[in-house]
């Protein structure tokens, strides 16, 4: 286990478990959408509980680890569907984080 990840150790990797998990047969993208709003669906949910705790509701639990599992799954399926569709995702976030930059004038840049 390398402690150094990149966008292509995370697509090397998920190409090498897509083998193991679908037994060499593809998924629907529907599958991926779905998967990939589950995920979400699970990241907002540890967020909703941070903000129940922040906010002193009942049912309020600060759990930055739960959370940190949700963010890892999000990028994970990202991924799955940027691997399915043959999109550079390293391309493509710089692209897209250079243009937001460029269209609110930020000098930040990737
Ligand atoms: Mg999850």
């Amino acid at each position: 286990m390398n402690d150094t990840i990149t966008f292509q150790s995370l697509r090397d990797a998920n190409l090498e478990r897509h083998k193991e998990w679908a037994k060499g047969n593809d998924l629907p993208l529907s599958f991926r959408g779905v998967e990939l709003a589950g995920e979400v669906g699970e990241a907002c949910n540890e967020l909703k509980k941070i903000e129940r705790k922040r906010l002193g509701l009942v049912g309020g639990k600060e759990d930055l680890d739960g959370l940190q599992q949700e963010l890892a799954d999000v990028l994970i399926c990202v991924d799955l569907i940027a691997m399915d569709l043959g999109i550079d995702l390293a391309a493509a976030v710089r692209d897209k984080f250079n243009a937001t930059s460029e269209k609110y004038e930020l000098s930040t840049r990737l």
